[in-house]
């Protein structure tokens, strides 16, 4: 077993805790705790059992995306609750929101219909800061600093949550599950953009098909899936009881480890 007491804490965030590798400079540990948030940190709860189950899903989310050549900072899973992941040289204070299926906040936007279907996948940016809410960044503003500046990560960035969304909504198919959307983060570690963070039960958003062969090749379809049927944390969001939100987070963490033969 690794001894946390004996090593240097180098972050605490709401569901997880950082620290530095004493035999690798260039790698970190990152821990999972009990806590679930929402709302920008505005509900707060400790959910027994979630620290184990989301593990297992960034485990094995994060190993089907390295076999699928996505560069992400994922090393390891040595211990139960403990990742080994690469040390980032700056992190890259964005949420990176791509969406398949209009779900959430989206439907804020006017003119959106939840269930309208979007290929190519909506990736949105978002300024990481919970008492502003988390800001959208302007469209435009990402495009003239990807089109004037030269800069290449916004676009890396996007590129790669898109790839993420192919590769994750075909893992989920095989289960008969659409991925709706999900959120992402990032980091530059020798000069180059890196997939990082979690990605766990409160990452996305999973609703399951109606029947066996749905027919998503249409503008919306909502009458395809079933959202009451949510494996995600708008269970959470919605106020369940935490009996059943970590019931949720272990069914996903059940499906995810079918992810090793896919
Ligand atoms: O709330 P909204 O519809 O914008 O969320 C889009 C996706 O991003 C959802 O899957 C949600 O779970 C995720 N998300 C997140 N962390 C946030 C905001 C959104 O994981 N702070």
């Amino acid at each position: 077993m690794l001894n946390f007491d004996t090593m240097e804490m180098i972050a605490e965030g709401n569901t997880k805790v950082i620290y530095a590798n004493p035999e690798d400079a260039k790698s970190v540990y990152m821990v999972f705790k009990d806590d679930i948030t929402a709302g920008d940190g505005a509900k707060h709860d400790i959910l027994e059992g979630k620290a184990a189950v989301d593990w297992r899903t960034n485990r094995d989310i994060f190993e089907y995306l390295n076999r699928m050549g996505i560069r992400t900072h994922y090393l390891s899973s040595p211990e139960e609750k403990v990742s080994l992941v690469r040390k980032l040289d700056r992190k890259i204070n964005l949420e990176v929101v791509s969406r398949r299926v209009a779900a959430g906040s989206i439907l804020g936007w006017g003119n959106v219909n939840e269930g309208d279907r979007y290929d190519p996948v909506i990736t949105q940016f978002h300024y990481k800061d919970d008492p502003l809410h988390d800001p959208m960044l302007d469209d435009g503003y990402v495009d003239y600093i990807i089109r004037e500046k030269g800069s290449t990560e916004y676009a890396e960035m996007r590129q790669i949550n898109e790839a993420v969304m192919i590769h994750l909504e075909k893992a989920f198919a095989h289960f008969g599950i659409q991925l709706i959307d999900f959120k992402l983060e990032y980091g530059i570690i020798d000069g180059q953009v890196y997939l990082i963070d979690e990605i766990s039960g409160g990452s996305f958003r999973l609703w399951p098909y109606k029947t066996d062969n749905p027919n998503l090749d249409q503008a919306n379809v909502l009458p395809e899936l079933n959202p009451d049927g949510r494996l995600d944390k708008d269970t959470y969001r919605m106020g369940e009881d935490l009996d059943k939100v970590i019931n949720k987070f272990e069914a996903i963490a059940n499906i995810t480890s079918g992810f090793e033969d896919l």
